[in-house]
């Protein structure tokens, strides 16, 4: 892809939960490969993307810490396993021939480069689609964190969290069928009513650089091309 000025620029927060498909833990083949198919027709299309990928699917340090393990150690547990999932993504757009770099936040110089912020803005700009792995290389953070943090890093124009729901709504849309989803949120309303979109953290440091946040069901295929067009449901949060 050639370098083209004002293109859109956007990353998209792919949870660990969003790869297990219907499975209840690890990876589901196909589920990874739908979601490569559908960042690749977003990055056919002209705009450049860069990835987060959780860990949740595989190892959570709060759920560990809850069981006795110590917080910090079962915190890197779980930046390795975004390490596994970013592996296992890389490839799956290798496949649609999408060129990629694996950025890892911890050091690991034999699968992934390591994190340079400059390094990473010219692999954008080069056409190629970064995956950043391992979080923000720090326990005690989320990768909705990570997410926010690199994508005002790389000057992101949106922040796309694809979650199993098409948005935010007033309540759980699973539990309560009078729930409603909203269309727009603003980030202090995210912030003082608690819904739970992403960590506080996260929302705040969107918030600070004006980064617009749009949440929308990853799980339903070409998603992510129809929220890039505005089509579809989904909730934006400015
Ligand atoms: N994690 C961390 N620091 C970070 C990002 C992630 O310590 O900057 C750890 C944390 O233990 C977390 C796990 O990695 O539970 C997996 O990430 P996360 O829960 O954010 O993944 P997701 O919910 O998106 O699947």
């Amino acid at each position: 892809v050639a370098e083209t000025p004002n293109r859109k620029r956007v990353l998209l927060k792919v949870s660990g939960e969003a790869l297990m498909g219907d499975g209840a833990f690890g990876v589901e083949q196909k589920t990874v490969e739908r979601i490569a198919k559908d960042v690749a027709e977003v990055v056919r299309s002209g705009t450049e993307v860069c990835l987060v990928v959780g860990g949740g699917n595989i190892f959570r340090g709060v759920a560990a810490a809850a069981k006795g393990m110590d917080r910090a150690q079962g915190d890197y547990a779980g930046m390795l396993a975004t390490v596994i999932n970013a592996l296992l993504l890389q490839n799956a757009l290798e496949r649609e021939l999408i060129t990629t770099r694996v950025m890892s936040a911890i050091h690991m110089s034999s699968v992934a480069e390591p994190y340079i912020r400059r390094r990473a803005v010219r692999h954008m700009e080069k056409g190629r689609v970064v995956i950043f792995a391992a979080g923000t290389g720090n326990p005690f953070f989320t990768t909705d964190t990570a997410a926010a943090l690199r994508a005002a890093e790389m000057e992101c124009d949106i922040l796309l969290k694809g979650t199993q729901v098409d948005g935010v709504y007033s309540a759980d849309p699973k539990q309560d069928p009078s729930a409603t989803r909203y269309d727009e949120l603003t980030y202090m309303t995210v912030l003082s009513n608690q819904l739970s979109v992403m960590d506080a953290a996260a929302i705040s440091l969107a918030r600070e650089n004006r980064l617009p946040i749009i949440v929308f069901n990853i799980g339903e295929e070409g998603s992510f091309g129809r929220v890039m067009r505005g089509e579809g449901a989904f909730t934006r949060i400015i």
